[in-house]
């Protein structure tokens, strides 16, 4: 609902997680800067991907691919023609309107019934690419309109989503570059570099995660859409004829891993594409059910060997694989996991974000609390002297410089106990620890966890064991 995505986006503000971009210049929209605790998180996110996607896999491997690429890539992948969503303009409120979402978001006001008809009706229009008829539609059911007015729409027309540059001092044609809008391109014009350095054999994969650029028409929802973003996306290079297998083997593989951030299986869905993209034989999406509903988070795509016949057609160059069990070559088969890490991030902030009612007879009480996975949270452990003097800092000091080569820990002496808990509590910290006189007198500290609020004594000796055990990925 509306009302949890707008706390999350201002205790996000309010705890250093994500900033609007250029918020002094009254921001840039669509793009969002990480404060010092979203760093944390979406790094924490990121690796552990980057862990279950390549170190735990015996054959996919990971690159860093640059951002820029030659522009015939774009041509030879489809994207200079094909990358692009059918938008309207609404005249009279000088607004501009993705034709999907604004009748998604119509179909969404009527009944269930009624509802399906018209995505169904839209779904028909979108595939015969028939602009007019769109138009028709959305007069025709007033979408967006005042009550009874009629309202001004312009003609349906193409946008393509790729930002563009120029490389070289010269500005002319022939120096555009684009910003990559998908990652997956770089693992493709490398698939042969990486196979032959590598003596990679097929079924094998290549991981990597990095940024991505899409002029979208419109951004809403927080780091949902984004036009500077951050994909993590892993292409398996299989032999054609076992697409089928791999791309299910995929598909509940990467179910596992969202299973495995603690999530219940009832907050997430398939949704398989009916209307297919034009290089993939098979396709679904991942939906996790974010504050504004059920929404993509992952897509994977089974892209049979359009992209490599292709960047063979354009590039000249043989882009085959010699099977050694077969004595053939051939053009491999491409199953793609590719998911959103700003999603991922906004997933887990969801997923977290809680509002405890503490109150008890005597007082009204509260408190807001990010219960991330203890592996992902920015700050693993918290320590805190009860007072500024009595050798406690320097005991609390002690305890942080022998922990922080392992993990990120976070000092505080500033404040009440209590208050301190609350502030960590926000922060999504699992495991804060006191450090008192009695911690001089017998070397036990208080120990207090997040979700649960318990306070328990344990051996100073023991903090960090205890904390490496809880947030082991
Ligand atoms: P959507 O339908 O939401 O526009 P898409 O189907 O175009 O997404 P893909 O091209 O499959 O998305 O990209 C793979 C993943 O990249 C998505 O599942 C999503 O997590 C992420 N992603 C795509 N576009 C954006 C964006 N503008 N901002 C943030 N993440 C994005």
């Amino acid at each position: 609902n509306e009302n949890k995505l707008q706390a999350i986006i201002g205790h996000c503000k309010e705890y250093g997680f994500v900033f609007q971009s250029s918020e002094i210049y009254d921001g840039l929209s669509a793009v969002y800067d990480y404060g010092q605790y979203g760093a944390e998180l979406k790094k924490n996110i990121r690796d552990y991907w980057w862990r279950s996607m390549t170190q735990m896999q015996d054959n996919i491997v990971g690159i860093d691919a640059a951002i820029f690429m030659h522009p015939t890539v774009w041509k030879a992948s489809g994207h200079v023609d094909n990358f692009s969503d059918p938008m309207i303009d609404n005249k009279d409120s000088q607004k501009r309107y993705r034709v999907d979402h604004l009748i998604e978001g119509y179909a969404e006001t009527l009944d269930a019934e009624a509802g399906a008809a018209i995505i169904k009706q839209m779904e028909l229009l979108l595939e015969a690419n028939d602009f007019a008829g769109l138009k028709t539609l959305i007069e025709d059911k007033k979408i967006n309109c005042a009550i009874s007015g009629t309202c001004n729409w312009t003609d349906v027309r193409q946008f393509n989503l790729m930002f563009s540059t120029e490389m070289g001092s010269v500005a002319d044609e022939a120096n555009v570059v684009y910003l990559r809008p998908e990652t997956a391109q770089g693992i493709f014009v490398n698939f042969l570099n990486v196979q032959k350095s590598g003596r990679m054999k097929i079924p094998f994969g290549i991981a990597q995660t990095g940024k991505a650029f899409r002029n979208e028409i419109v951004a809403r929802g927080f780091i949902f859409r984004m036009r500077e973003f951050e994909q993590m996306e892993m292409q398996f290079f299989v032999k054609p004829g076992t697409q089928k297998e791999w791309y299910d083997y995929w598909k509940e593989t990467r179910m596992k891993w969202h299973l495995s951030l603690g999530i219940g299986a009832d907050k997430y869905k398939f949704h398989d594409h009916v209307k297919l993209a034009h290089y993939a034989d098979m396709a679904c999406d991942i939906e996790y059910d974010f504050p504004m509903g059920f929404k993509e988070v992952e897509g994977v795509h089974s892209r049979t060997d359009f992209d490599l016949k292709q960047h063979q057609q354009f590039s000249g160059k043989k882009l085959t694989y010699f099977d050694t069990e077969i004595n053939q070559h051939y053009v491999p088969y491409v199953i793609e996991t590719s998911i959103g890490l700003d999603r991922t991030v906004m997933m887990i902030l969801s997923e977290a974000y809680v509002e405890e009612d503490l109150s008890t007879e005597e007082k009204q009480d509260s408190r807001v609390v990010l219960k991330f996975p203890p592996m992902l949270a920015p700050i693993k452990l918290a320590v805190l002297p009860l007072t500024k003097k009595d050798g406690l800092p320097e005991l609390a000091k002690d305890l942080i410089n022998d922990c922080k080569t392992q993990f990120k820990c976070f000092y505080e002496e500033k404040d009440s106990i209590g208050k301190r808990y609350r502030r960590m509590d926000a922060l999504g910290t699992p495991f804060c620890v006191t450090i008192d006189h009695q911690t001089k007198e017998d070397g036990t500290v208080t120990i207090r966890y997040r979700d649960t609020m318990l306070q328990e004594r344990i051996a100073l000796a023991d903090v960090k064991k205890l904390v490496m055990e809880k947030i082991a990925m």
